[in-house]
């Protein structure tokens, strides 16, 4: 079997607005091996977010293919989707979309607990990722009682929770200040590279892309290696 995570091949994306169409992402080729962590810089509406959200299956492309671990996401049927992504894929976003009301042990343990594992195997495994993202205080804490970069920390953890083939990262610092963006990414790169999970990182922010081990602009709607 190709060990590639996933792969896309002459993706694209249009969005017509009833009288005109604007050809987005014209024809995107990527392929992210096990374990490397891939950036993707662009400015704003460049379609950055559009191609996460095309690699994670969640908007159909109008041309082109998406593969993870060798199947098309578009083959398969909604609810295999569902489970190929809740198997493989781990999400972090500009903003964290996480549940406030919940703590933080049991925000990082939702997507083990939605996958049906043992209660004492979730909660020894959440703990440990937060103990390893410095909130090992603050477990208990309901998330709406956490500061922004705390919560960042959340999502990582929850990110990293199931061990997913890869990761895909929205702008995942672009809420924090430099400090605590720097202090969040250090966390995140650490525990990438021990878990040899595989991250799609799309960023406007150069600095934050140059940890990755490829970088890529969103050019004309089609990627350039930089
Ligand atoms: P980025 O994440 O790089 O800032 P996006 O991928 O969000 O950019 O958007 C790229 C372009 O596609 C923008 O011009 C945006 O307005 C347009 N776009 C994104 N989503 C839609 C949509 N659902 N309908 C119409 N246009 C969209
Ligand atoms: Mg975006």
């Amino acid at each position: 079997m190709n060990k590639t995570i996933l792969k896309c091949v002459d993706l694209a994306r249009s969005y017509s607005d009833g009288k005109s169409v604007i050809d987005v992402l014209r024809g995107v080729n990527l392929d992210v091996e096990p374990g490397e962590m891939v950036a993707v810089v662009g400015s704003s509406g460049s379609g950055k977010s559009t191609l996460l959200h095309l690699l994670a299956g969640l908007d159909m492309p109008t041309n082109g293919k998406v593969y993870l671990h060798d199947r098309c996401l578009h083959d398969m049927s909604e609810d295999e989707k569902c489970h190929a992504r809740n198997r493989s894929l781990g999400f972090i976003y500009q903003f964290h979309h996480l549940l406030p009301e919940f703590s933080a042990l049991e925000n990082v343990g939702m997507p083990l607990l939605i996958r049906g594992e043992e209660p004492s195997h979730i909660i020894e495994r959440a703990s440990d990722l937060l103990e390893q993202v410095g909130l090992k205080d603050r477990m208990e804490h309901r998330l709406g009682a956490l500061s922004g970069g705390e919560r960042q920390r959340v999502a990582i953890a929850r990110a990293l929770a199931p061990d997913p083939a890869c990761i895909l990262a929205d702008e995942p610092t672009g809420n924090l200040d430099p400090q605590n963006a720097e202090r969040v990414l250090e966390l995140f790169f650490n525990l990438q590279k021990k878990q040899r999970t595989s991250v799609v990182m799309v960023t406007h922010d150069a600095t934050i892309a140059n940890r990755a081990d490829r970088i890529f602009r969103i050019v004309n709607g089609g990627l350039v290696s930089i």
